[in-house]
C-alpha cells in the first residue's frame, strides 16, 4: 500500500538518507532498525511531508503520489506520522489532543466510532480525558500521541522512536497495542532503537546504515541472523 523508491535526504552536502526503497502493506508492522545517526527520522519525517523529497523520489500511497502533497493533505490521503518526541500539546487536555487529530476530513463522519477505538485500545486514556496532557507519564504522553494519529483514521501510521525513555512496563503495552492496530488492517512503519520488542511484534524489517539499507527481511530471519544479534540484539 505504501511505495517508497529512490528516496534520498540531503543537509547541505551531507546525505542522510541514500536511495532507500521500502514498502508497508496493509495490516502489516516493518520496523526500521538503525543506529544513532543513521537517517531514521529523516526517512520518516521525508515520507510524512514534514520535509521535502528529493527530486525523482517515488512515496505513493494505493497509487497516489504523494511527493507533491503538503503535510495535511498526506494525512487526508491516509498516511499519519506520528513523531519523536511525540508533539502533544501539554497544556490542551487529553481529549483536546486527540480532536486534534480528528480535523481530518476523511475522519470526520466516523469521529464518534474512532474515538471508541482508541479507548479501547489505550483505556487508560479514558480515565484521564479532562487531565492536561503534560501532567502524564512518558508512556501515556505516547498513548495520547498515537491515538492522535489514529483518530484520522490512517491507512499507514509512522512511528518515530515510540518506546524511547519508556519503562519496560509500558512498552509491554505499547507493543501489544501494535498488534492490534494492524488487526483493525492499518500498516505501521516503525523507527525503532529497541530491536528485540519490535521484531518480536513486526512482520518484516530493514536495517538502515548511514542513510541506506543494507539489509532486510521477515522479522524472523532479522532476529536468526548473527549479524543483526551481534548490532542489535546485544548478542555477543
Ligand atoms: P537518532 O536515532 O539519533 O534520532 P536518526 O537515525 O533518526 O538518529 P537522523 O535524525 O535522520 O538520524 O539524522 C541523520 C543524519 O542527518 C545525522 O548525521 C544528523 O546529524 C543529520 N541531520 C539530521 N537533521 C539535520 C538537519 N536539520 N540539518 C543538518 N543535518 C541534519
Amino acid at each position: 500500500m505504501l511505495e517508497v523508491a529512490n528516496l534520498s535526504v540531503s543537509y547541505g552536502k551531507h546525505c542522510a538518507v541514500d536511495n532507500v526503497a521500502l514498502t508497508v502493506a496493509r495490516s502489516e508492522i516493518v520496523v526500521i532498525l538503525g543506529a544513532n545517526g543513521s537517517g531514521k527520522t529523516s526517512l520518516l519525517k521525508t515520507i510524512g511531508g514534514i520535509q521535502p523529497a528529493t527530486h525523482g523520489a517515488k512515496i505513493a500511497l494505493s497509487g497516489t503520489d504523494l511527493t507533491k502533497l503538503r503535510a495535511h493533505s498526506i494525512v487526508e490521503a491516509g498516511l499519519a506520522l506520528v513523531p519523536e518526541g511525540r508533539g502533544i500539546f501539554g497544556d490542551l487536555t487529553v481529549r483536546e489532543n486527540l480532536m486534534l487529530g480528528a480535523y481530518a476530513k476523511r475522519a470526520r463522519a466516523g469521529e464518534a466510532e474512532n474515538l471508541k477505538r482508541v479507548l479501547t485500545l489505550f483505556p487508560r486514556l479514558s480515565e484521564r480525558m479532562t487531565q492536561a496532557a503534560r501532567t502524564m507519564s512518558g508512556g501515556e504522553q505516547q498513548m495520547v500521541a498515537i491515538g492522535r494519529a489514529l483518530m484520522s483514521a490512517p491507512d499507514i501510521l509512522l512511528l518515530d522512536e515510540p518506546s524511547l525513555g519508556l519503562s519496560p512496563l509500558m512498552c509491554g503495552e505499547l507493543f501489544g497495542a501494535l498488534g492490534r492496530i494492524r488487526q483493525a488492517g492499518i500498516g505501521v512503519l516503525l523507527v525503532e532503537q529497541n530491536a528485540k520488542r519490535s521484531l518480536a511484534v513486526a512482520d518484516r524489517g530493514y536495517l538502515l546504515e548511514n542513510g541506506r539499507i543494507v539489509g532486510q527481511g521477515t522479522a524472523q530471519s532479522l532476529q536468526n541472523d548473527p549479524a543483526v544479534q551481534r548490532a542489535y540484539l546485544g548478542v555477543a
